[in-house]
């Protein structure tokens, strides 16, 4: 059996647990008010807790799920945290400064099963889903950056892995990260990204109002089926189902992710089946440029031809941006996580 890690409890399991303790109920706010709101490292940081009650946290619990392994940067200010899991496993978190905004992007799993074949996380494997605290911790850890920690003002769940694919892990460090007397992260400032996974997909907008981004990549089955395994299971009509009736906040609308692969899915025509897939919805689409690596046959598309399919989005009313890619030089750039750290550590 693993360690016993404290942050894999909402503030409501919190309560039990003192309360199984012996504890005042009042101690699980506290606990959890330094744990987040004060994010500490130490209980030896918690003067306020009798020293027994400090001593049996000690012996039971460590307030930290993650040991930080490596930092490293890139010239355009992207920082890529190597976390090391107590089982000896990795995993990785990027900090993107982009002023006014600066973005936490948070792993799910050890890797990922599905397999998309532009990713570098599909080609390790899944080798395990992340505790709640796994996750939880990499937006505290983050949060402790001297320089861009008090400036991370959004959260994606983009990282290594397919976060519906750890369904419940996951939506419990969503309760924890936006608790109001913890991280207070508003919902509005997280981003939840995945393939489609239709049953998961469809519970979670009626359990979280996170903001939902479908990475999407192809607009009819054939080639989706080719970049993106899951597709088979999952094709096209039914997620765009699952988003028609998706129930979004007024005013919101769904992100689309098409990662643009050279003489692949990035032509004019393929811009006007992407506009017909989102009829209906309250949609935009994020436009990525491939980022091209040795091991990777795909290639970055010469910029007029992204900008073409840029103007074919926007001339039917779609609002389309391009995404600058970020931390290429560190690979922490979309897609890229994970496997440098194989080849390291494995
Ligand atoms: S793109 Fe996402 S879902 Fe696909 S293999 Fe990579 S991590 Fe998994």
């Amino acid at each position: 059996m693993g360690p016993f890690f404290i942050k894999n409890f909402t503030l409501e399991q919190l309560e039990q647990w003192v309360h199984a303790l012996g504890e005042k109920p009042f101690r699980a706010r506290q606990l959890f008010r330094h744990l987040y709101a004060r994010n500490i490292s130490s209980w030896s940081q918690c003067s306020d807790l009798s020293r027994a009650f400090r001593a049996q946290l000690e012996c039971s619990a460590t307030p930290d799920a993650l040991a930080i392994s490596r930092i490293d940067e890139a010239p355009d200010g992207t920082r890529k945290y190597l976390f090391r899991l107590h089982d000896g496993n990795f995993i990785e978190s990027v900090i993107i400064p982009d002023p006014p905004r600066c973005t936490l992007c948070v792993s799910s799993q050890v890797g990922c099963a599905l397999g998309c074949k532009f990713c570098l996380t599909g080609s390790i494997g899944l080798k395990r889903n992340l505790e709640t605290a796994e996750i939880v911790d990499q937006v505290c850890q983050g949060l402790r950056d001297p320089e861009l920690g008090p400036r991370i003002n959004s959260l994606v769940l983009m990282g290594m892995g397919e976060p519906l694919a750890n369904y419940d892990e996951v939506v419990r460090a969503i309760h924890i990260i936006t608790n109001p007397n913890g991280l207070m992260f508003s919902h509005r400032r997280v981003t939840l990204s995945t393939v489609g996974l239709v049953p998961q997909l469809r519970r979670l907008g009626v359990e979280t109002p996170v903001n939902l981004a479908i990475s999407i990549h192809a607009a009819d089955d054939k080639l989706r089926d080719e970049l993106m395994p899951v597709n088979r299971t999952y094709p096209l009509s039914e997620i765009m189902r699952a988003c028609r009736e998706y129930p979004l906040p007024p005013r919101k609308r769904i992100t689309f992710e098409y990662i643009l692969l050279d003489g692949v899915n990035d032509s004019p025509r393929q811009a006007k089946q992407l506009v017909r897939l989102l009829e209906g919805v309250r949609a935009k689409v994020n436009l990525i440029a491939f980022n091209s690596h040795p091991g990777s046959h795909f290639r970055t598309p010469p910029m007029e031809r992204i900008l073409g399919f840029q103007d074919v989005l926007r001339k039917a009313n779609l609002a389309a941006i391009i995404r600058k890619s970020r931390g290429n030089e560190i690979s922490a750039a979309c897609g890229q996580l994970g496997a440098k750290t194989q080849v390291e550590n494995g």
